[in-house]
């Protein structure tokens, strides 16, 4: 045995880790070393029973998660044939297959910018109502990419936007003009790899022979195509070894089911069942807040975690003014423990719930110059199409003759000028001089143009955050944005909060030049962020994006109603998929704070957009009672014990109580039980 795998595995662990023929899986919560095991178990497979790596594929769910694996079996051990295992994710896997086997190549990737000009072209042309709208154009991209993911035929589908003949003729006509063009998109490697192998047996043999052990990470989070090519792959001889913890499952929307991990055990007869109990990454405090959180979940086995970090570590609360305040406060207190030895950027990441929320971190970090990670794709809030038309607003007020942004903005709101006209004059040098003299103008219009060229002008001398507010309210952007939403039957949350947080974003500036300057400088270093990969910096993570890695420090941001649980879960209508849509958000605050080794500060702002907002509902499951809850406790209440589960206080004595479970009464500390996680007053 290798000397790395003595010593550094626990029992459970090392069985698994010597498990080498026929399908296991290991199910555990987070920290208790399952990423470890798969590094290990490779490790033990390729030096200690000399399985060929190449023989050996290792497939996570993200791109973050899938990385991290590599680099942690990499780091384990610097032997060569570690690096010759296939590492990836699902779909890097699927994209293999079909250049070995399918006759694809990188060429052959449609990608998202082109599959959208497509799907909108195909819309315009069969004159779907609002076909041209990215809104609806969105919605039906994800709608084709739920029937291609469910393994669906597109007729058994009922879109929600579409006319029932509406959908399956953008579905087939998407396909037709794929075909012509000989390319797929990222839904077609999944489908196409499952029917190639399932129709071609000379090469599902080949693949079977490429890949003879399997092991995948975050198995939780797989979805059904996904689950039915692994099956064919790993048949006959089944070496399948997956880990996950259905706690953590936070890609429903996209098909994945923690079903899967019973049917594993049904489909893989046999399968070897482990179960790891050790948390050897987070101090006590840290697993006890997280604990808290997820027991109030109802969809779920009960696990024990025990603690090996010891006691301590610290979680803290803070309530900001602001999210400025909040990104203030952090970047004050990382600089302040980069001061101390060993502490490096990297050891701090800031988790939240959706992209837009990093906007205020992106600006106090670039001003503080701290240096900083975005994880994620780094779409800004400023290149969302109303943003644009915002920005465009504020360009003209600059500069009067900037054509592209007249043209952009001219009917938002309507002002009665036709598409002709605009196109008509659009390349022209001065477009509204054109449109005044070279169309025949009622002069009713010729009114509307001039008053807003005086309201445009009037931009000038307004400070970039009230120019905003002023295109909003009195340039009437804002009405043009809500009946744009109720025409088209789309929730208006999401593209509000973009403007909000674009004016907010504008605060800081005195002058629109400035401002606008200031948006190019992030696009920039945003866009160079995302070229370096190696640099040190504090991480910028969404919760998603998050699972799998670990970091001494961890700050979770916005936690207040309506972004933690994200307000989406309560517009459902059907009570059981409300509560569903809420617990897969606890599971995702449970992710975030299962990221911390030592020290998790949770923050919750007082204030969104100049209003007032509430604390998120999940504070109050994770927090420590005070001194008036401990004392509040009277003969009768109920109690939840970890161990003897449900109980009635029957005596009392100051804080020692008496209590009466099923088949046992127990003499308690009130006080030191609830402290240290194990009984909850319900
Ligand atoms: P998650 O569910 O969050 O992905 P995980 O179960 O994959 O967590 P790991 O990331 O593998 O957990 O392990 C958590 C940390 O504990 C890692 O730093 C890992 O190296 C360490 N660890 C795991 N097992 C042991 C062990 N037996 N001895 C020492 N350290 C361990
Ligand atoms: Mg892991």
């Amino acid at each position: 045995m290798v000397n790395t795998i003595i010593n550094k595995l626990n029992e459970s662990q090392m069985e698994a880790v010597r498990h080498i023929e026929g399908p296991c899986m290991v199910l555990a919560g987070p920290g208790s070393g399952k990423t470890r095991v798969i590094t290990y178990r490779i490790e033990n497979m390729v030096l200690n029973n000399n399985i060929n790596p190449r023989r050996i594929l290792a497939v996570s769910f993200t791109k973050a998660s899938s990385i991290e694996m590599k680099n942690r079996a990499l780091s384990l051990n610097n032997d060569p044939r570690m690096a010759k295992v296939t590492y990836g994710t699902f779909h890097s896997l699927f994209f293999r297959i079909l250049r070995y086997f399918g006759g694809y190549s990188s060429e052959s990737i449609l990608d998202e910018k082109s599959k959208r000009i497509a799907i909108k072209g195909i819309m315009k042309g069969l004159n779907v109502e609002n076909g041209e709208d990215d809104e609806i154009v969105n919605q039906v991209i994800n709608e084709i990419s739920y029937v291609k993911n469910e393994l669906m035929d597109n007729i058994d589908f009922t879109s929600e936007i579409l006319t029932k003949d509406e959908f399956t003729k953008v579905y087939n006509l998407y396909e037709e003009y794929k075909g012509q063009i000989n390319k797929i998109d990222f839904d077609d490697m999944l489908i196409k790899t499952y029917y190639l192998l399932q129709n071609n047996k000379t090469v599902l043999d080949a693949v079977r022979k490429a890949y003879k052990y399997i092991l995948v990470d975050e198995f939780q989070d797989i979805n059904k195509a996904q689950f039915e090519v692994l099956k064919l792959i790993s048949n006959p001889e089944n070496n399948i070894f997956v880990v996950g913890d259905e706690d953590q499952s936070i890609y429903g929307f996209r098909g994945a089911r923690p079903d899967f991990l019973l049917e594993f055990q049904t489909y893989f007869k046999g399968a070897k069942k482990i179960v790891l109990d050790i948390n050897y990454r987070s101090k006590s405090e840290i697993i006890d807040t997280a604990n808290r959180l997820i027991e109030k979940n109802t969809n779920r086995h009960e696990k024990v975690i025990k603690c090996t970090q010891g006691e301590g570590g610290s979680v803290n609360y803070i309530s900001p003014h602001d999210s400025e305040e909040e990104a203030v406060f952090i970047g004050k207190e990382i600089l302040e423990e980069i001061k101390k030895d060993y502490v490096e950027y990297s050891d701090f990441a800031v988790i939240y719930r959706t992209n837009i929320q990093s906007r205020a971190l992106v600006d106090v970090f670039m001003d503080m110059r701290i240096p900083f990670i975005v994880k994620d794709s780094v779409i800004t809030i400023y290149d969302h199409w109303t943003s644009q038309d915002i920005l465009a607003y504020l360009r003209i007020g600059m500069n009067l003759k900037s054509n592209k942004d007249w043209a952009r903005i001219i009917n938002k709101p309507f002002r009665y000028i036709s598409r002709e006209n605009i196109n008509m004059v659009k390349d022209e040098e001065d477009f509204i001089n054109a449109l005044i003299n070279k169309c025949d103008l009622h002069p009713k219009q010729i009114k509307t143009i001039n008053d807003l060229e005086i309201d445009l002008s009037y931009l000038k001398t307004l400070n970039p955050k009230n120019a905003i507010s002023y295109i909003r309210t009195s340039l009437d952007y804002d009405r043009y944005i809500l009946d744009y939403c109720a025409n088209r039957k789309i929730k208006t949350n999401g593209i509000i909060e973009i403007l909000n947080e674009l004016e907010s974003s504008a605060s800081n500036f005195t002058t629109i030049d400035e401002y606008l300057s200031h948006i190019d400088r992030v696009k920039a270093e945003l866009s160079e962020n995302k070229k370096s990969t190696h640099s040190d910096g504090v991480i910028f993570t969404t919760m998603h994006s998050s699972k799998g890695l670990e970091f001494k420090n961890v700050y979770i941001i916005g936690v207040n109603e309506g972004t933690v649980p994200h307000e989406k879960s309560y517009y459902v209508e059907d009570e059981k998929i409300k509560n569903d849509q809420i617990e897969e958000e606890r599971r995702l605050f449970y992710v975030g704070i299962t990221r911390a080794q030592e020290r998790l500060c949770i923050s919750s702002t007082l204030n969104k957009y100049g209003k007032k907002v509430q604390k998120s509902t999940f504070i109050d499951d994770i927090k420590r009672p005070t001194e008036k809850e401990l004392n509040s406790i009277v003969i009768g209440d109920k109690i939840y014990h970890k161990k003897f589960k449900i109980g009635e206080i029957i005596e009392k004595n100051g804080q020692k109580i008496k209590v009466k479970f099923k088949d046992k009464e127990v003499e308690l500390d009130f006080a030191t039980c609830v402290l240290s996680g194990l009984v909850n007053k319900i």
